[in-house]
Formats: C-alpha cells, structure tokens, sequence
C-alpha cells in the first residue's frame, strides 16, 4: 500500500518541526501557511506548497493542522479557502492544535457531514521535541482512525495515548497546561520573590530544581528566567490562551480553577505590558512589577 498523502496546515514554532519530520521519514508532504514565507522555507525540504488550505487538501489522505487557537482553526478548516471544502471524501483530518473541547466537537461535526473524519491529537512536549520527533500525542477520535493516522504521528512523536471519543485529546491537553501555566507562574513568582532578598539565587534554584517542586517545565523555565532568554519556545500569549480555555472548558463540568484563575492574571498582566510575543518564561517580569 502507498504511503499516505499529507497536507500540513500551519508552519509556526510546531508545525514546521512537524512537517519536517514528515518530510524527513519519507511522507509526500503538502504545505500551507499564512504567512508563506513559512512555506517556503519548507519547500526547500521537499514540500509541495499550496496557496489556499483547501489546495493542499484536495488530494490528500490525511490533513494535519497546527495553528494558534480556536479562531485559527476555524480558519484553516471553515474558511472560504478552508480545508474542508478541499478534503476528498474518506480523508482523515486531524488538529493537533491546543483547542477548546467545544470547537473540537463543532469541527468534528463538519467533518462528518463532508465525509470525513476529525481526531483531535494535541500534543506535550515543545519546540525541541517538534524538531526532532519526540511529541506525545494526546489522541480523541476512533481507533481505525487512529490506525490510519498512527505512522504519521510516529514520525512525529514518540508516544501516543488514545484516551476515548472525539475532544478527549482536547481535554487532557487543556488539564496538563492548566497545571503547566500554573508550574510556570510560581516558579514566576518565587523568582521574583528570592530576587528582592539576600539569598544567593543560583543556590537557590539549584536546590529547587533538585527538590519535589522541581518539575521538568519548572526547571526548564527558571534556567530562562536566570538566563533572561526568552527566545519563543513557547509564546507566552498561547499559554494565557490555553490557561483562559481551560477554566472555561472546568466551569463546564462545574469545576472552578483557582489556581488557573491567579496564573492567568499573571500572564495576561503579562500581555499587557507587552510579553506577549516572548517565551512564556517572561511571565517573571510581571511577578516583577510587583510593589
Ligand atoms: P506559532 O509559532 O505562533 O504558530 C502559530 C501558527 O498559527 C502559525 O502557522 C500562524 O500562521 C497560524 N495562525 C495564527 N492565526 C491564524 C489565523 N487566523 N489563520 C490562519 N493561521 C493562523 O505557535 P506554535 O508554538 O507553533 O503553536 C501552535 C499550537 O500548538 C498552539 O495551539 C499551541 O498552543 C500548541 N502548542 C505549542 C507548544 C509550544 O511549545 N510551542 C507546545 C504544545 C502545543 P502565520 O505564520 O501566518 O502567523
């Protein structure tokens, strides 16, 4: 059997890694971006770019997309050039953005009515694992679909869990970064905090990350913050997106998300004054801000 045909939708930070990992293991690829110098960029690598959504979708069998949120989704499937009016019947398509389990739902619906079908496959795992393969896939749909989809995700990544019907990827992605978005502005704000004291801070950090409270993303953004880099790993206005979705998508359930409320006013103050655009680690300069 011929490999799957592939069109990707959405070259950012992820995507792009993606694709090229695709490309790398042999997948006949087709682009779209936005912004299509981030296409072009690809076709260097063996990508065919095409100029609408719907374009790179006509003949593909299953369509990826990675973009920034609900709104972007809604573009790059429903839009007048979007994907869904290109996808032949029997395709699989498939969002691996970080999506409300709502929208999720909504998309899958338009799928099934256009003879296709939707799985959500968020994704862990950030701009280094894209690069080199290493994603966990966060998979909602049916288990044929996942079995058809499963040798493009496996170039892609290095786990996949299916937990149950459509939005069940959507849901678990939004729980983790609720727990991550909240990780991240402590660690913020215990930064903030040891900089207005007389303790020697890179001990400090050193004995942090070695204690319970040192998780991986933790760690990962207090060296950041001591390094002051905020190069976009993760922008910092996706994290205020993802933390904003889930207290809504809890509130649903009857669930109310203190903590994910309080992490969220750090990052939109954030915003605010302008962080959006760098890595989520520069949250710490609104813990900063504190008098
Ligand atoms: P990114 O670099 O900002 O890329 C965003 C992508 O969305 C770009 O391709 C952008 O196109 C596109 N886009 C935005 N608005 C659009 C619109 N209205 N119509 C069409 N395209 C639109 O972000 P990223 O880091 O790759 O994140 C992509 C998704 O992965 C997000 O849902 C994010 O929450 C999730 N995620 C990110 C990470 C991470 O560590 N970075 C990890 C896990 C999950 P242009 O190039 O034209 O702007």
């Amino acid at each position: 059997m011929n490999p799957p045909r592939i069109a990707f939708l959405g070259l950012g930070i992820m995507g792009g890694g993606m694709a090229r990992r695709l490309l790398g293991a042999g997948f006949a690829v087709t682009v779209y971006n936005r912004n299509r110098a981030k296409s072009e960029a690809l076709a260097a690598a063996g990508a065919r770019v095409a100029a609408t959504a719907r374009e790179a979708a006509v003949a593909a069998d299953i369509v990826f997309c990675m973009v920034a949120d609900d709104a972007a989704s809604r573009a790059m499937w429903l839009g007048a050039d979007g994907a869904l009016v290109g996808a032949p019947r029997g395709a699989l398509v498939v969002d691996c953005s970080t999506l409300t389990v709502g929208w999720v739902q909504e998309l899958a619906e338009a799928a099934a009515v256009r003879g296709v079908e939707f799985v959500d496959a968020p994704v862990t795992g950030s701009k280094n694992q894209a690069a080199a393969g290493e994603l966990n896939f966060l998979v909602g749909g049916s288990g044929a679909a996942l079995e058809k989809i499963r040798p493009a995700l496996n170039a892609m990544g290095r786990s996949v869990t299916h937990l149950g019907p459509t939005g069940s990827g959507a849901l678990l992605k939004l729980i983790n970064n609720f727990m991550a978005g909240v990780h991240v502005a402590a660690m913020a704000e215990a930064f903030a905090w040891m900089e207005r004291t007389g303790l020697d801070r890179a001990q400090a950090l050193a004995f942090l990350s070695e204690s319970a409270v040192g998780s991986p993303v933790t760690k990962t953004v207090a060296a950041r913050m001591g390094a002051a880099d905020f190069t976009p790993n993760f922008f910092l206005k996706l994290m205020a997106k993802d933390l904003g979705y889930a207290v809504g998508e809890a509130a649903k359930s009857g669930q109310t998300l203190t903590t994910a409320a309080t992490a969220l006013a750090r990052f939109r103050a954030a915003v605010a004054a302008g962080h959006g655009e760098k890595d989520m680690a520069a949250v710490v300069e609104a813990a900063r801000a504190d008098r």
